[in-house]
């Protein structure tokens, strides 16, 4: 923990990569209560998950970065969401921060796409090392106004240094797309039980060869009033407790009551 007359440093990262509009708001949100760093893939990397890069190498180099009251530090990686994070903590911070921060993603994080998710991953990096993480995303595709998302960013920021998280624990948080006074407060939420219908588009490339492109439907199955989804339909911020610890506990002591041996039958 900091002292309290010292500035929180805090680390910013996306999966938008940096020249994305949410991650300035982001930063710029921020920048008012704290020192802050931006570690941001150099390219676009939504939905890459939690990869990382082992065969190449990876590489930072400064970025003009400003926000509304002038530079911030900032390092364009030619890496993923979780690269980054890695990267910045090893090499590019001048010590720990006191929170990791990843978003504001544009589009949702709700349900089933957190394991696919980017702007999770990279908060998830820094929830491992037992740094107090948060991953931001705004319930809209594309752009929009980050107003609203980067005011709530700032308060859930604020909650989060003057409390101590659970271990191995970060936030999933879900902002909806509508004006701040319309926002009905937070909600502290569950993970919708929810999938994609998928749909392969199937075509065929110059060399006559066939290609395959991944589209699909998302299908909420979840009636709960307590999920990320309803949370987020009803206008409602979504604060989604999560982990990377992805044992199953309940399911260990049915299968311990299994039969392991050898089968006796063959
Ligand atoms: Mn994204």
């Amino acid at each position: 923990m900091t002292s309290t007359s010292e500035r929180p440093l805090i680390l910013v990262s996306n999966d938008d990569g940096i020249e994305a509009a949410g991650i300035l708001s982001l930063a710029a949100a921020l920048d008012p209560i704290g020192d802050v760093i931006v570690a941001a893939p150099l390219q676009e990397m939504s939905a890459v998950g939690h990869a990382i890069t082992m065969r190449e190498p990876v590489r930072a180099r400064p970025w003009p970065f400003r926000g509304p009251s002038g530079q911030i530090t900032a390092h364009a990686i030619s890496g993923t969401p979780a690269d980054c994070v890695k990267l910045a903590l090893n090499k590019l911070v001048p010590r720990q921060p006191d929170i990791v921060v990843s978003g504001i993603n544009h589009g949702p994080n709700t349900a089933v796409n957190v394991i696919y998710s980017g702007t999770v991953s990279a908060a998830t990096e820094a929830a491992i090392l037992g740094i107090p993480a948060i991953a931001f995303s705004y319930c809209r595709w594309g752009g929009g106004d980050f107003e609203a998302s980067g005011r709530i960013a700032r308060q859930i920021v604020q909650h989060v240094l003057a409390n101590t998280m659970p271990p191995g624990i970060l936030l999933n948080v879900n902002i909806p797309d509508v004006p701040f006074d319309d926002l009905e407060g937070i909600m502290i939420t569950r993970q919708a039980q929810a999938r994609w219908e998928e749909e392969f588009a199937e075509r065929v490339d110059p060399f006559d060869r066939p290609y395959y492109w991944l589209s699909g439907t998302f299908v909420n199955l979840d009636e709960g009033t307590n999920t990320d989804l309803w949370a987020v339909d009803n206008n409602w911020v979504s604060v989604t407790p999560i982990q990377h610890d992805l044992t199953a506990y309940r399911a260990m002591e049915v299968l311990q009551d299994w039969d392991w041996s050898e089968s006796s039958e063959k």
